[in-house]
Formats: structure tokens, sequence, C-alpha cells
């Protein structure tokens, strides 16, 4: 991408080195973590340790602090990332308030973030990956997440991380235009797990096709886009899909569970926002599953 340079939004904050709680933050982090990675063994393989480590002495509890102490250094204000990062805000702010005409776009704010942060949606961690949250229409992106998309998921490339930036941004669009409450009310009303989790994936998709639209204009308009920053998009797409994260997990691919689509149907509504630049084109919910 041609990034350097550019615009960089306002709209950032970045908590980088400021840890969300103290040391009961880390270590309700780091039982997450595990338990994600590896389930409730992890856990107990954990605890077994703690108690070695107990019974010649060490305190695990404060182990962990002593670690979280040293995690809480300021990362500098003016890196790579965080330009990187506030120049493709900015590019999905002059899309947004085009295509809403430009008063009306209610701009969102996105908070960079180490290790685990607080929204109004609660306590997370990195694990968690990034994430809007409609109840502050904050945006937010733990910005190892790149070098995990390049490294664990395969899928380098700035465009890689723009995209996930776009599909974030995407979120809070459906959070201004009412559709996420929509939704929110259909899945209540269904009220079970799998016409939930439907639902839950046509709002996944459409966010990834509103990412397309914003790659049309930043590839049209704004001239960001280098040869072959469609295809790290779609690749991205293609790692971050269920089907393709379940099997990766070594688990048996169940669609019942998907909340975010195949990797086929997400390479598939990015590329139908970004062949046509329409959000109308855009309806997930109304279309057949592709
Ligand atoms: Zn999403």
């Amino acid at each position: 991408m041609k990034w350097q340079g550019r615009r960089e939004s306002a709209n950032v904050e970045d908590r980088r080195g400021a840890a969300a709680a103290g040391g009961a933050g880390v270590i309700i982090m780091l039982l997450r973590f595990i338990i994600g990675r590896f389930g409730i063994r992890g856990v107990m393989i954990l605890g077994v340790v703690g108690l070695g480590l107990y019974m010649v002495g060490v305190n695990p509890v404060s182990l962990l602090q002593g670690q979280s102490a040293s995690t809480q250094q300021a990362a500098p204000a003016d890196d790579n990332t965080s330009r990187f990062v506030r120049v493709i805000l900015a590019e999905t702010e002059d899309v947004w308030s085009t295509l809403f005409g430009s008063n009306d776009y209610p701009e969102p704010t996105l908070v960079m973030f180490s290790g685990s942060v607080t929204s109004a949606c609660g306590y997370a961690s990195a694990a968690s990956g990034p994430f809007y949250c409609p109840g502050d229409k904050k945006l937010y992106l733990d910005t190892s997440f790149f070098n995990e998309l390049a490294e664990r998921f395969g899928a380098p490339g700035d465009f890689a991380a723009a995209y996930v930036i776009a599909h974030e941004v995407g979120h809070h669009i459906q959070t201004v235009t009412g559709i996420s409450n929509q939704v929110r009310s259909a899945q209540q009303r269904a009220g079970n797990e799998v016409e939930a989790n439907a639902l839950q994936v046509k709002m996944e998709l459409q966010a990834d096709c509103y990412a397309g639209v914003w790659a049309h204009y930043a590839d049209r308009t704004s001239k960001i886009l280098d040869a072959g920053d469609i295809e790290e998009g779609l690749r991205a797409a293609n790692a971050i899909g269920d089907d393709t994260l379940q099997r990766n997990a070594g688990r048996r691919v169940t669609p019942e569970s998907f909340t975010h689509g195949t990797s086929q149907q997400r390479q598939d509504w990015f590329t139908i926002g970004y062949r046509n630049g329409d959000v109308n084109r855009c309806d997930t919910f109304s279309a057949g599953s592709l």
C-alpha cells in the first residue's frame, strides 16, 4: 500500500503499554488464553506447575505480577504501526463520510492496546482479536494481531491489516445505520443458538462487504493500493473463515457453530463490495447463502 505521508486520523487512542488491570487482570487474561488454546487441561497443568513452584518456595502469583509490571512501559506514539493505523482509519473516514454525505458520518475512535483492555463491552484480552464495541462506538485493536495474521494465519502484508481495520469500521457502519440493533432483536426473538449464529454470520459477511466497498474507493479514488493488495486482503479473509479456523485447530467443521462465515463466503462478500463500491449490494440478509 502507498500509505506513507498521507493524512493521519486524530481519532486514535493509544493505550499500548497501559495494562487494563493489575496482576488480577493479567491472571484472568492468561487463564482465558490458556483455556482458549489448550482447554481446561491446560489450566490443570498450570495449576500443577503453580503448586510445584509454591512448594519450592516461589509464589507463582507474584511471579505473574512481576511480569505485568515489566510490560507496562509506554510504547512510542509515533512508530510505524501507529502511523499506519492512523492513516488507514483516516482513509476509512474519507470514504464513509463521502458515502454518508460529509456531515452525517459520526467518526469512530480506534483504541490501540497491548495485552488487555477495558471497553464499554467489558474486559478483553489480545486473545479475543480485534473487535468493535457498539456501546462506546470504538474499535479495539491489539496491534500484535497484525503479526499473528502474518505468522499464525499466513496472511502477511499491509493490506491484510487494513482489511481487518476496515472490517471493524464495517461494524461501526452497521451500528450507525441501526442494522446491528435489528440483528440483535432478531437474535433474541430467534431464541436459539443455531439461528442466532446464522444471523451473526450475515452480520460479519456484511462487514466484509463494507470492507470491500472501502477497498473499492481506496483503490479508485485514493489510489492507495498496490498490485497484489487485494490478493493480500483475500488471503486474510480466507485465513479467518470459520471452517479454516476450525480445521486448523484440529476440530470438526460444524457449520451451525459458525459466527463469521466460511473462507469462501468471506472472500466472496469482500469481492462484491470491492467490485461494485455500492453498500446496497452488501445486503447479506436478503441474499441467499452464497
Ligand atoms: Zn466482525
